[in-house]
């Protein structure tokens, strides 16, 4: 005991810590750095009392100090390496902006802007105007608006054309997504009442018929996105409900997801649905995410018919949903670039992604390669091996798409602890791990990203 309180007194002065020089040159806010010298200070006094700790480090505080300071000073949301191979990772932000998109932000960010204001007349406009032509333009519709996600969109569209009264839905398209969107959920919310119909694998256009009341506001679809039923299913082509929709005058609305605008067979992917078609078929109103497939920022985008979004518009709870300046401008810019599909795939990196050939993905891997086993010489096997990557972002479920990875086995090292190594990094790399090696897969990693991966690499092993 009497040894504690002699230790305890062998603590540095909180003035001497600020009169040392390391401490001195740390560039931060003096509130910041007296919280990093107290919590490091009060660590020891813990530890001391503890009897965790019986000597004084005077350097080694001073480390702490300097460690904590510089931590407290970073910014928590930071870019991370998706080394994962998953190419709309919820959980890595989706999808990553294209170079216009990005310059647009920071040209109508940092400097004022008409974000409601009408040049031509003069007068207060609406933030919907600047992108509403060049949406119609791209999918086809007749009116266009956007909200914070697809989730606020499905929201407003219910409580804007069903409230109060039922919304037809099939039991098979009553999904979850990404754990916190939830269908059901979604209807209770938006006052809409919910009536299912048909069975988990098979819904039959009678079933949406038989169900149709004086007090029927909507017909909805919902595209699975994250799952499958497979076997003995049927689900009602959207052409049919739109029929059914017209005999009884009750719009057909259509949640799609994923705002796939190109056609993937095309890049010898399967087909998945895309919103022209969808406008085409004559659904009413059609909505879909900013930043999954689309590749553009978090959004919810509502397409249809004039009469239905113009309704949209005049709802209060658009206020509570509406859209931000920069999100706005990066989704213009998004959608400026569909304008020419080519285009569209070079410049908006998930297309990149998910399009890039695969003896492309193979050249890079093989590049990576070469850069790490000239670094890590013998501390580590580095091959290369074929795998596949992910759409993700509960897009095309069971779609993978074929990739080549780097594989890093190392040879006297943990694997788990290189890989919360390299989750720890200043610019984290997030990897798969499989049969004790780190599997880096070229399909998303960026040429500009190869030299921070080798470095905290050599680093680490
Ligand atoms: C992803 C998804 C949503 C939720 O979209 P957010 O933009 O994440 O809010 C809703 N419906 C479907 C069918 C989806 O795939």
């Amino acid at each position: 005991m009497a040894n504690n309180q002699n230790l305890l007194s062998k603590l540095p002065k909180v003035d001497k810590i600020l009169s040392e020089q390391r401490i001195i040159n740390l560039d931060v806010p003096r509130n910041l750095l007296m919280d990093a010298i107290r919590e490091t200070l009060d660590d020891y006094r813990e530890n001391i009392k503890s009897g965790k700790l019986n000597e004084i480090d005077y350097e080694q505080i001073i480390n702490a100090i300097v460690t904590l300071t510089y931590n407290k000073n970073k910014n928590h949301l930071k870019r991370v390496i998706n080394a994962t191979g998953t190419i709309l990772h919820t959980n890595l932000g989706r999808a990553v902006l294209s170079k216009s998109a990005i310059e647009a932000v920071v040209e109508v960010a940092s400097k004022f802007n008409n974000l409601e204001f009408d040049l031509n007349m003069g007068e207060r406009g609406s933030r919907y105007s600047h992108v509403e032509k060049i949406i119609c333009k791209i999918t086809g519709a007749e009116a266009a608006m956007v909200v914070n996600n697809n989730a606020a969109a499905v929201m407003l569209v219910l409580s804007t054309l069903s409230k109060g009264k039922e919304a037809i839905v099939s039991r098979g398209q009553l999904v979850e997504i990404g754990g916190s969107f939830r269908v059901p959920a979604v209807m209770e919310q938006s006052g809409a009442k919910l009536i299912e119909v048909g069975t988990t694998n098979k819904t039959h256009l009678f079933d949406y018929e038989n169900a149709i009341t004086e007090n029927t506001g909507i017909i909805l679809k919902v595209h699975q996105s994250n799952f499958k039923v497979l076997g003995f299913t049927k689900e009602v082509a959207l052409e049919e409900l739109v029929e059914l929709g017209q005999k009884y005058n009750i719009p057909v609305v259509e949640d799609i997801g994923s705002g796939v605008l190109i056609d993937f067979s095309k890049y010898s992917l399967s087909y998945e649905p895309t919103v022209q078609e969808s406008i085409k078929k004559g659904a009413d109103v059609v909505t879909f995410s900013g930043d999954k497939l689309l590749g553009g920022p978090q959004a919810g985008i509502i397409v249809g018919k004039k009469k239905y979004i113009d309704m949209m518009k005049k709802n209060q709870l658009t206020r509570a949903l509406r859209i931000d300046k920069m999100t706005l401008a990066a989704l213009e810019a998004t959608f400026k670039l569909y304008i020419d599909e080519e285009k569209a795939i070079k410049e908006i990196p998930s297309l990149n992604m998910i399009t890039m050939d695969i003896s492309t993905v193979q050249k890079k891997a093989k590049k990576l390669q070469r850069l790490l086993k000239n670094k890590l010489k013998l501390k580590a096997k580095i091959n290369i091996q074929s795998d596949v990557s992910q759409f993700g972002g509960g897009a095309m479920p069971l779609e993978t798409i074929p990739t080549y990875v780097v594989s890093i086995k190392p040879n006297d090292k943990k694997i788990e602890e290189v890989e919360k190594c390299l989750r720890m990094q200043d610019i984290p790399i997030i990897v798969r791990v499989y049969k004790e090696q780190i599997l880096l897969d070229l399909r998303t990693i960026f040429e500009d990203e190869y030299e921070i991966i080798v470095n905290s690499f050599d680093k680490i092993l």
